[in-house]
């Protein structure tokens, strides 16, 4: 039979831990394997909030996780009232955010014999967030169950680590998720290869390359910055390049939501309404959104970059690999020629002081650092020698 569990590719240990608590969680009792609060730490593109959604339908779904019936179904796409998916474009999650969403759980399950929150992104929670939700998740007795997810366990606030039980997510193996690719997304075993191989075990971003023309030459372009930086005019230039592109692939598929989003919220509020509260109402809540909007841009295109940079970490990992000789392990294997020449031209060492200069720039954005300067002052040291 088949189960919601069967799309998380690499997670076996998991799965056992999740079938454990479902079937806990009929006993009625309360179990050890069935706690309140769960924590599921993974890199992002990991599967680590498909996981916990599985996990939620498998709570709702009479048949312990079918997959098939109306409960999974309409817990998959949020239309499942005892199921609520906290989506978090923002850079934050605020407290006021939390208090609205504590009083929308507040009551017992409508349908099934649990009510569960997913919430994508928990590092996200500011400190005063994180408190309001520790509170609900310290409540004894409640029927409401709590799925967090964040990048590690350190991302996710002390007080309310202590009380979650923990699960990481395991990098599939790039066979693995081939074979995904090929079973059952059908993807050619050519393209699902080179797709499984240059994402490393990223499923998401695996088969968002496969399904993209535009990204995966945008990939090549990013790919050849290392072979162009001869001086410094041109570092200048590499980097404007890569911030161009990643603006552009992050900006593609924001700018048709946002526009919806605002025409949906106009209709809500009467469009073309002439009553002046109406107005007023209508206006501050656009300008309201416009602002999220905005937040999530400065986002998509930060997560952008940082895609664009590990796609570049890629290129100085493989000239290592081909110093050390191994260089049938080459994640661009079609790029074996580019790789050598590059490698016969600059010392042993460089490769590897040039990812570390790749990482700390990566830090730098992840700490809100300027794009452009931050990937400017990057592109000038990958430029020397
Ligand atoms: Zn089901």
């Amino acid at each position: 039979m088949s189960s919601v569990f069967d799309d998380l590719v690499g997670q076996e240990h998991m799965i056992d831990i999740l079938k454990g608590a479902v079937a806990a969680s009929r006993t009625g009792s309360d179990s050890q394997e069935m706690t309140h609060a769960w924590v599921f730490t993974g890199p992002p593109g990991s599967g680590r909030s498909s996981a916990a959604v599985a996990f939620a339908q498998a709570l709702i779904c009479p048949n312990q996780g079918c997959g098939a019936c109306n409960e999974c179904q309409s817990a998959a796409t949020g239309g499942h009232p005892d199921v609520e998916v906290i989506r978090t474009e923002g850079l934050s999650i605020k407290v006021e955010e939390i208090r609205e969403l504590l009083t929308r759980v507040a009551w017992a399950p409508s349908m099934a014999g649990w009510r569960v929150v997913v919430m994508e992104d928990a590092d996200r929670l500011t400190e005063s967030a994180a408190n309001a939700l520790l509170k609900a998740i310290e409540e004894p007795g409640t029927r409401t169950v709590w799925l967090l997810c964040a990048p590690t366990l350190h991302d996710v606030l002390p007080t309310i680590r202590s009380r979650c039980r923990h699960l990481q997510l395991r990098t599939p193996s790039i066979e693995a998720v081939t074979q995904v690719l090929i079973k059952r997304d059908k993807f050619s075993p050519t393209m699902a290869d080179f797709a499984a191989r240059v994402s490393q075990g990223h499923i998401g971003r695996a088969r968002y390359l496969a399904t993209n023309e535009s990204v995966r030459s945008n990939r090549k372009v990013i790919l050849q910055l290392p072979l162009q930086l001869g001086s410094l005019a041109a570092a200048f230039q590499a980097a404007q390049t890569l911030v161009d592109i990643a603006t552009e692939e992050a900006s593609a598929s924001s700018e048709s939501r946002d526009e919806k989003e605002i025409e949906k919220l106009q209709e809500a509020y009467g469009k073309g309404a002439t009553g002046r509260g109406m107005a007023t109402g209508a206006a501050k809540a656009v300008k309201e959104l416009e602002k999220e909007q905005k937040s999530r841009a400065v986002r998509r295109v930060r997560d952008s970059i940082d895609g664009a940079l590990l796609d570049l970490a890629t290129f100085y990992r493989d000239v290592m690999m081909a110093q050390a000789g191994a260089s049938e392990s080459l994640i661009n294997s079609d790029m074996r020629v580019e790789i050598k020449s590059y490698d016969s031209r600059f010392p042993a060492h460089s490769a590897v002081q040039k990812m570390s200069a790749i990482m700390e720039a990566r830090k730098n954005l992840a700490q809100n650092a300027a794009p452009l300067i931050t990937c400017e002052a990057l592109f000038c040291r990958l430029a020397k020698e």
